[in-house]
């Protein structure tokens, strides 16, 4: 298998099966038969004459071609007791204390399997409300918010991997300035990924400079009002300064929600990519456009038979993972089995640009993202199409916005997930951000530091005849090789990093991928650390304007601990 020492090491230490002392007890190779053979086995549920073994035959290649990889949860559970496989959750908050305390306890059954939960906390009265039951006031959702945080914390320790949660408060709550500013403090509520959901009406009073009403979700009554430009400023001052909270645009959710009937949706995963009902969860999948890449004339260019082919088996993997899903609740089980979205995306899109000699920030990157999102999404719902011929469309495709259409299998086909791991099993950059850091020193034992330089970097200038450790360094040094010395015109035209690409490209090229996307993109927004509030609220506004389903900004050093460094202190 085509694997770095790197990703051998990280599937090794999470992803192996291991004894009662630690040890594996498969090998990498042992895994991605585990996981063919437990996803193909599905077949066999719709076809009694299937031939399991030639589709795990080509489940296994796919895997191990690394075209294809499938969520965390997937790779670590598949064929396993515990055969909990996905990786995106929403669970309802009701305004009770039972209910509360229910989220909390089902939010750590995800957990422990590697699922992340989503929550929106809309429907928990306001601090300072009355409890009927015994005449005290209530404390609202960001003292709640703690608690979930808590548990989280807790049950971090025996997980197979760290719980991550995504908590969501509509703009018009009345706690909403408490929740905009609660994790200002960065060591608080650290278990969250925090946004505000924001509303059509609320944009329309932020044009219009207008005053919008606050609303308590238990009585329904309006208890006060709040400037939306003052809102919206405050929201983008505190972005600015620590990263959170960032925006999602609820309504455009809705508008794009395939079974409106079932209710509404009020919240994302952790990561925002993937917007669910409560009781919801799915699955994602992530091509890996690397591989997908052949030369034609002495350039690279899209192999386009050979994606063709990767996203119809992608879909029949990830239709068969719902089938074979152990899901921790009843309530999952059956809501995930009536939608039957899942989610397929790519990664490496920013290392194909680089082999195809196309800038990340240039309208041929964007229309390069518009190519193969339209490919991926078309071709994924043709094959969706086709298994809801021999297996039926999903239960609640007769109640779903396509109903008129032609019956689909999965009520969503694609969603671009931020690939954190995976993208370090496949080797590639992730998802669709670009190259964070073309050169970065790591530390290795007895305080020795190593440069780690990008591979296409490296063959790139070893062909220009122009590689050598120094340049390394002084691209470390620098964090970008923009204004290096002895670097070829054109290979710094295409070799931009994230913070070379402007804030504005960022949200164009989210914007591209979420025209052909039925979820939504997970996506940061980089911005230097001289950005300006002004320009992170333009950002903003772009976003809405061009289409997104929410925004995430990360202002450079504006967290003492932020997972990615550029420059020497990596
Ligand atoms: N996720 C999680 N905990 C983590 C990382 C991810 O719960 O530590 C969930 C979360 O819902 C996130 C989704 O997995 O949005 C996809 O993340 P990513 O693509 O980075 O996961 P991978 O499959 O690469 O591990």
């Amino acid at each position: 298998m085509p694997i770095s020492e790197n990703a051998r090491a990280v599937l090794e230490k999470r992803y192996l099966i291991r004894d009662e002392h630690g040890q594996p007890t498969e090998t990498v190779d042992q895994l991605f038969h585990r996981v063919a053979g437990a996803i193909a086995a599905a077949d066999a549920r719709f076809d009694p004459k299937a031939d399991v073994d030639a589709t795990a035959r080509t489940f296994y290649d796919m895997m191990t071609g690394l075209d294809f990889l499938p969520n965390s949860p997937t790779l670590m559970n598949a064929g396993r007791p515990l055969g909990q496989l996905s990786a995106c959750f929403v669970l309802p908050v009701a305004d009770s204390m039972e209910d509360i305390f229910d989220a909390i306890k089902n939010a750590a059954l995800i957990h422990k399997s590697g699922g992340g939960t989503g929550f929106s906390f809309s429907r928990l009265r306001a601090k300072g409300s009355t409890v009927n039951s015994t005449g005290g006031v209530a404390s609202g959702p960001i003292s709640f918010m703690k608690v979930f945080n808590a548990a989280t914390e807790a049950v971090k320790q025996g997980g197979t991997r760290r719980g991550a949660n995504m908590g969501i408060l509509r703009v018009d709550h009345p706690d909403i300035m408490e929740f905009i500013g609660c994790k200002n403090d960065t060591h608080e509520i650290n278990n969250f990924n925090i946004s505000v959901g924001l509303t059509e009406a609320f944009m329309r009073s932020v044009e219009q400079g207008g005053e919008y009403d606050l609303v308590d979700p238990a009585t329904g009554t309006v208890t006060g009002t709040l400037n939306a430009r003052r809102v919206f400023e405050t929201v983008v001052a505190s972005a600015w300064q620590t990263g959170e909270p960032g925006i999602i645009f609820l309504d455009r959710l809705n508008r794009d929600n395939p079974v409106p009937s079932m209710g509404e949706i009020e919240s994302t995963n952790p990561c925002g990519e993937q917007p669910l009902l409560p009781y919801e969860a799915c699955n994602l999948g992530s091509i890996n456009l690397v591989t997908h890449l052949k030369k034609s004339g002495g350039r690279y260019v899209l192999d386009k038979k050979k994606l063709g082919d990767t996203i119809r088996k992608a879909v029949h993997f990830l239709d068969n993972v719902i089938e074979v899903n152990k899901y921790p609740l009843d309530e999952i089980d059956k809501m995930t089995r009536a939608t039957r979205k899942i989610g397929l995306g790519v990664m490496g899109f920013a290392d194909m640009l680089l082999y195809m000699g196309i800038p990340y920030n240039s309208e041929a990157g964007v229309a390069q993202a518009k190519e193969v999102m339209e490919l991926v999404n078309a071709v994924g719902h043709q094959e969706s199409e086709k298994l809801a011929g021999t297996r039926g469309a999903f239960p609640l495709f007769g109640e779903s916005i396509y109903q008129n259409g032609r019956p689909l299998r999965n009520a969503t086909v694609t969603t671009i997930a931020p690939t954190g791991t995976l993208s370090i099993i496949a080797g590639v950059s992730s998802g669709v951000e670009p190259v964070f850091a073309y050169a970065y020193i790591r530390n290795v034992m007895d305080n020795t530091h190593l440069i780690e330089t990008n591979q296409i970097l490296k063959d790139r200038l070893t062909e220009a005849g122009v590689y050598s450790e120094e340049l390394m360094e002084q691209i470390v040094e620098q964090g970008s090789l923009q204004h290096v010395e002895g670097i070829p015109e054109e290979i710094r035209r295409v070799f931009v990093c994230a913070h070379d690409v402007s804030p504005i490209w960022h949200v164009k090229m989210q914007a591209a991928f979420q025209e052909y996307t039925d979820n939504a993109v997970s996506k940061t927004v980089n911005f230097p650390n001289s950005a300006t509030r002004e320009e992170v609220a333009e950002v903003y506004t772009l976003a809405y304007k061009l289409g997104c389903k929410g925004t995430t900004i990360y202002r450079d050093g504006s967290r003492d601990e932020q997972v990615l460094n550029i420059g020497k202190v990596a």
